[in-house]
Protein backbone atom coordinates (compact mmCIF):
# COMPACT_ATOMS: atom_id res chain seq x y z
CA UNK A 1 0.00 0.00 0.00
CA UNK A 2 1.29 3.62 -1.12
CA UNK A 3 2.11 5.57 1.78
CA UNK A 4 0.72 8.51 0.56
CA UNK A 5 -2.75 6.63 1.11
CA UNK A 6 -2.31 6.89 4.84
CA UNK A 7 -1.80 10.00 4.74
CA UNK A 8 -4.98 10.70 2.66
CA UNK A 9 -6.51 8.66 4.55
CA UNK A 10 -5.61 10.57 7.76
CA UNK A 11 -6.88 14.07 5.65
CA UNK A 12 -10.46 12.27 5.45
CA UNK A 13 -10.42 11.53 8.66
CA UNK A 14 -9.45 15.35 9.74
CA UNK A 15 -12.11 17.03 7.32
CA UNK A 16 -15.09 15.07 8.70
CA UNK A 17 -14.74 16.45 11.69
CA UNK A 18 -15.86 19.70 9.11
CA UNK A 19 -18.75 17.92 8.06
CA UNK A 20 -22.51 19.74 8.07
CA UNK A 21 -24.74 16.79 9.35
CA UNK A 22 -27.06 17.48 11.79
CA UNK A 23 -29.93 15.08 10.08
CA UNK A 24 -28.38 11.82 9.61
CA UNK A 25 -25.40 12.76 12.14
CA UNK A 26 -23.13 10.98 9.70
CA UNK A 27 -19.91 13.03 8.92
CA UNK A 28 -18.14 11.94 5.69
CA UNK A 29 -14.75 13.76 4.94
CA UNK A 30 -12.67 13.03 1.42
CA UNK A 31 -9.47 13.73 0.21
CA UNK A 32 -8.85 13.29 -3.76
CA UNK A 33 -5.53 13.32 -5.08
CA UNK A 34 -4.82 14.38 -9.08
CA UNK A 35 -2.16 13.84 -11.17
CA UNK A 36 -0.75 17.38 -10.57
CA UNK A 37 0.29 15.73 -6.95
CA UNK A 38 -2.08 18.54 -5.53
CA UNK A 39 -4.95 16.80 -3.03
CA UNK A 40 -8.01 18.72 -2.04
CA UNK A 41 -10.21 17.84 0.66
CA UNK A 42 -14.20 18.22 1.14
CA UNK A 43 -17.19 17.04 3.72
CA UNK A 44 -20.38 16.32 3.33
CA UNK A 45 -23.35 19.12 3.37
CA UNK A 46 -26.59 18.17 4.36
CA UNK A 47 -29.65 20.31 3.40
CA UNK A 48 -33.39 20.25 5.65
CA UNK A 49 -34.33 19.36 2.29
CA UNK A 50 -31.97 15.97 1.82
CA UNK A 51 -32.33 15.65 -1.83
CA UNK A 52 -29.84 18.44 -1.73
CA UNK A 53 -27.16 17.14 0.45
CA UNK A 54 -23.85 17.51 -1.06
CA UNK A 55 -21.58 14.10 -0.21
CA UNK A 56 -17.60 14.75 0.89
CA UNK A 57 -16.66 13.45 -2.28
CA UNK A 58 -18.34 15.81 -4.54
CA UNK A 59 -17.50 18.34 -2.35
CA UNK A 60 -13.58 17.64 -2.76
CA UNK A 61 -13.94 17.76 -6.17
CA UNK A 62 -15.67 20.49 -6.69
CA UNK A 63 -12.57 22.13 -4.62
CA UNK A 64 -10.49 21.12 -7.19
CA UNK A 65 -11.97 22.20 -10.13
CA UNK A 66 -12.47 25.40 -8.05
CA UNK A 67 -9.28 25.69 -7.59
CA UNK A 68 -8.43 25.49 -11.60
CA UNK A 69 -6.92 21.73 -11.14
CA UNK A 70 -7.00 20.28 -15.23
CA UNK A 71 -5.15 17.07 -14.47
CA UNK A 72 -7.69 13.79 -13.72
CA UNK A 73 -7.91 12.43 -10.47
CA UNK A 74 -5.55 9.27 -9.73
CA UNK A 75 -6.91 8.07 -6.35
CA UNK A 76 -9.84 9.81 -3.71
CA UNK A 77 -9.51 8.72 0.00
CA UNK A 78 -12.96 8.72 1.91
CA UNK A 79 -13.19 8.38 5.64
CA UNK A 80 -16.39 8.55 8.29
CA UNK A 81 -16.38 7.55 11.88
CA UNK A 82 -19.70 6.05 11.94
CA UNK A 83 -18.65 3.23 9.28
CA UNK A 84 -15.72 1.50 8.17
CA UNK A 85 -15.06 0.92 4.24
CA UNK A 86 -17.50 4.39 3.59
CA UNK A 87 -17.88 3.12 -0.08
CA UNK A 88 -19.63 6.03 -1.94
CA UNK A 89 -22.66 6.43 -3.52
CA UNK A 90 -23.41 6.16 -7.42
CA UNK A 91 -23.97 9.61 -8.13
CA UNK A 92 -20.31 10.31 -6.71
CA UNK A 93 -19.00 7.12 -8.81
CA UNK A 94 -20.24 8.98 -11.51
CA UNK A 95 -18.38 11.99 -10.37
CA UNK A 96 -15.48 10.10 -10.22
CA UNK A 97 -15.96 8.92 -13.65
CA UNK A 98 -16.02 11.74 -15.17
CA UNK A 99 -12.86 13.59 -13.83
CA UNK A 100 -10.70 9.91 -14.44
CA UNK A 101 -8.65 9.14 -17.20
CA UNK A 102 -9.71 5.56 -16.69
CA UNK A 103 -11.55 3.51 -14.25
CA UNK A 104 -8.31 2.33 -12.75
CA UNK A 105 -8.21 5.37 -10.22
CA UNK A 106 -8.60 3.99 -6.53
CA UNK A 107 -10.92 3.92 -3.88
CA UNK A 108 -9.42 3.92 -0.37
CA UNK A 109 -11.36 3.05 2.54
CA UNK A 110 -10.33 2.36 6.00
CA UNK A 111 -10.44 -1.08 6.30
CA UNK A 112 -9.77 -3.05 9.11
CA UNK A 113 -6.94 -1.92 11.82
CA UNK A 114 -7.16 1.68 10.63
CA UNK A 115 -5.19 0.74 7.14
CA UNK A 116 -6.53 1.79 3.91
CA UNK A 117 -7.69 -0.63 1.69
CA UNK A 118 -8.13 0.07 -1.72
CA UNK A 119 -10.51 -0.53 -4.33
CA UNK A 120 -10.34 0.10 -8.16
CA UNK A 121 -13.11 2.65 -9.53
CA UNK A 122 -13.77 -0.38 -12.30
CA UNK A 123 -14.87 -2.64 -10.30
CA UNK A 124 -17.46 -1.11 -8.13
CA UNK A 125 -18.51 1.25 -11.51
CA UNK A 126 -17.83 -0.72 -14.32
CA UNK A 127 -20.83 1.00 -16.88
CA UNK A 128 -20.85 4.50 -16.08
CA UNK A 129 -22.59 7.02 -18.23
CA UNK A 130 -20.56 8.38 -21.06
CA UNK A 131 -21.49 11.18 -23.17
CA UNK A 132 -20.36 10.46 -26.49
CA UNK A 133 -20.88 12.90 -29.31
ZN1 LIG B 1 -21.93 10.42 -2.75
Amino acid sequence: MKDIYETMLQKAKEISKNSYSPYSNFPVGACVLYESGKKYLGCNVENASFGLSLCAERNAISNAISAGEKTKIEAIAIYSPKQKMCMPCGACRQWLSEFADNENIEIILEGKNEKPYALKLKDIFPYGFKFDE
